[in-house]
């Protein structure tokens, strides 16, 4: 078993480059981005050749060029923090970067093709098929979606999609969306299935979807509960929770929306994004005390993954064309400041209120009253005994068995009801036939016979419901092998493994050269004894030259920084100004056209809610009371 706890860990970042399309190609772009994949570096030139400037260069964890496959990314970087999410650890993946560049197609991809399949539809597979293989485990899965758009959170999976719902935060559980739906799925169908719902409902909901999708935010969240028999004889339950977020696009909003109007946000600012560059800032910037989570939806949400107890992948998209330098330099700057955040995971062990925990309650409860009924045979009590066995010695049920035993149930039921309706037709008959009796008498018995029938009736549907429920219920709670199995066969499995030995290898390759790296800048300044003066002189001017060229990237960093600086001032300054302008507005109608005795009673009566976020009314207080 894992230990409980962790030290430090840091965000993992990756970057991918897309392709060149059709048109970049045709446009006659150049290609600036290059990927040095075994090394995990970047390098990025800039198109308008400035005498002097050199190529700036990023490492990361991983860099995947434009011929690599999703799956590469899944084996070598998504799929470990999946396994961890497995035992009970939280995780987030985080797609960032311009729009275009392949965000979705990372984290979706095109689903109709095996190979073309992204994160988020592997770790679908990748989830059941871990479930499918466990022993004595039970797991509940269940996934909601959401999306942030203009800081108000939308539920893709509920049917009043003009619902805006509320964030809230309790000491136990953090941060949490109040009345967020969510679904028990039992497997890849079903949780693919809540998936294309939500997905429709998003593209339903707006007219023109590019300019919604560049704009907002979307978060799938599988909550993964698992319970297991601990060394000291005690269930305990595990919960993880997997945030795959696919974010709006990074470029700085265009001044006008697409058909040359003006855009209905107050302000070209996406405040969740430029916030979530801000708590990344601070979060490594290590002079900061506070952390700003709470100026945006998106932060806040996600304040567990950024410096807090979850493990986190932030993965960057880049195009390679040299139309968007100033954009793909900007993200690889983002990504490289991402690097330095540290997450300190750990394994939810055991929380106050699990869904599975409730659900063994109902079915025990559900199970008790069949078994009062009647209706639950000894051999499904051997059963679930079997079940629960910690030996690992059980050979676990088959599918079969399982149906014989559903069909128990309702085959019980069935000739439950029949004795006991041949019981009362019986004693209906021995009171016809009884001649000791008034014909008043035998109309008043017969009557209470047929009622009796008729109660029977009832109980009987009663129990079917029960019965219903009870299966129902207990197909969720997931238990491998038993009702829900592994169809891969050796071959695949071997493949799979085999696979994935490659991917582990290859990070740990790279992460040998990074360090080797490092190292050889260290050892070539440590070096200080020289055999001869013309060698003395020509290490310190091979050193001079290196760090003269280290100085002009510098201040090369310290200009674009400064240009940033400058942009992102000046976009905050047009959204004051509109602001202000918006604020004129409603004041000219305010003191225009509302009585002023009315303005002061609404004034009297409103307060702040700093923790919504919102001015709302007190409670009209009526005189008499
Ligand atoms: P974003 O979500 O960042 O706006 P998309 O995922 O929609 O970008 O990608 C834009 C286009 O580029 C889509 O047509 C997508 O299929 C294609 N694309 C993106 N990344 C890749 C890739 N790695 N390989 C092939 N095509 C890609
Ligand atoms: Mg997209």
């Amino acid at each position: 078993m894992c230990s409980k706890t962790k030290n430090s860990e840091a965000l993992k970042v990756v970057v991918r480059c897309r392709p060149i399309n059709r048109k970049e190609e045709g446009g006659g772009y150049d290609r600036i981005v290059a990927m040095d994949v075994k090394l995990g570096q970047v390098t990025i030139r800039n198109p308008r050749v400035n005498p002097g400037e050199l190529p700036k260069t990023f490492t990361f964890d991983a860099v995947y060029d434009a011929g690599s496959k999703q799956t590469d990314l899944y084996d070598e970087t998504v799929r470990p923090l999946i396994d961890s999410v497995l035992q009970g650890f939280n995780g987030t993946i985080i797609a960032y970067g311009q729009t275009g560049t392949g965000k979705t197609y990372t984290m979706q991809g095109f689903w109709a093709e095996s190979d073309k399949k992204g994160v988020i539809p592997n770790s679908f597979d990748h989830i059941f098929t871990h479930i499918s293989r466990s022993q004595n485990q039970q797991y509940l899965v269940r996934a909601s979606y959401l999306e942030i758009y203009q800081e108000e959170i939308r539920d893709l999976l509920c049917k009043d999609q003009n619902k805006k719902l509320e964030l809230k935060e309790n000491p136990e559980s953090g941060v949490y969306i109040k009345d967020l739906s969510s679904f028990v799925t039992k497997n890849v169908k079903e949780i693919e299935h809540v998936m294309n719902l939500g997905n429709q409902a998003r593209s339903v909901a707006c007219t023109n979807m590019n300019e919604h999708s560049s704009r907002s935010h979307t978060i799938f969240v599988i909550t993964i509960e698992c319970s297991e028999l601990g060394v000291d004889g005690q269930e305990h339950i595990r919960v993880g929770k997997l945030n795959l977020v696919d974010l709006a696009g990074s470029e700085r909003q265009s001044k006008t929306g697409v058909n040359g109007d003006r855009p209905k946000e107050a302000s070209k600012i996406n405040l969740s994004l430029s916030a979530l560059g801000n708590v990344i800032s601070a979060l490594v910037d290590g002079r900061s005390t506070h952390i700003p989570y709470r100026d945006s939806k998106l932060t806040r949400l996600l304040q567990d993954s950024l410096g807090g107890n979850a493990k986190t992948i932030m993965v960057a998209t880049l195009g390679p064309a040299s139309h968007h330098y100033e954009e793909t330099l900007s993200t690889l700057r983002f990504a490289n400041r991402a690097k330095n955040i540290k997450n300190k995971p750990k394994i939810n062990e055991d929380p106050k209120d699990t869904l599975l925990r409730e659900f063994q309650e109902e079915i025990a409860r559900l199970k008790a009253q069949l078994e009062k009924r009647g209706m639950l045979s000894k051999k499904r009590r051997r059963n679930s005994r079997r079940k629960k066995s910690v030996d690992g010695e059980t050979i676990p049920d088959t599918e079969t068995e399982e149906e014989n035993d559903d069909n128990f149930i309702e085959k019980n039921i069935r000739s439950y009801l029949k004795e006991q309706a041949e019981r009362l037709q019986q004693e209906k008959a021995a009171i016809q036939e009884d001649h000791s009796l008034l014909e008043e008498e035998k109309m008043k018995l017969i009557e209470e016979k047929e009622r009796m029938m008729e109660d029977l009736t009832k109980e009987q549907k009663a129990t079917e419901m029960l019965a219903v429920k009870f299966q129902a219920m207990e197909s969720k709670l997931l238990i491998g092998g038993k009702n829900i199995i592994d169809h891969t066969n050796e071959q695949q499995k071997m493949l799979e493994i085999k696979r994935q030995e490659i991917a582990e290898q290859k990070r740990r390759e790279r992460e040998i050269l990074q360090q080797m790296l490092v190292r050889d800048e260290e050892t070539v300044e440590l070096r200080g004894t020289y055999t001869s003066l013309q060698q003395e002189v020509e290490m310190k001017t091979k050193k001079l030259k290196k760090l003269y060229a280290k100085l002009q990237a510098v201040k090369g960093e310290i200009q674009d920084h400064h240009d940033e600086y400058v942009r992102v001032r000046q976009d905050l300054e047009q959204a004051q100004n509109e602001q202000t302008r918006e604020l004129k507005y409603k004041y000219l109608i305010i003191e225009n056209f509302i009585p002023p005795e009315e303005k002061n009673k609404i004034m009297n009566r409103l307060y702040y809610d700093a923790e919504e976020d919102q001015w709302k009314f007190q409670p009209l207080v009526l005189p008499g009371k």
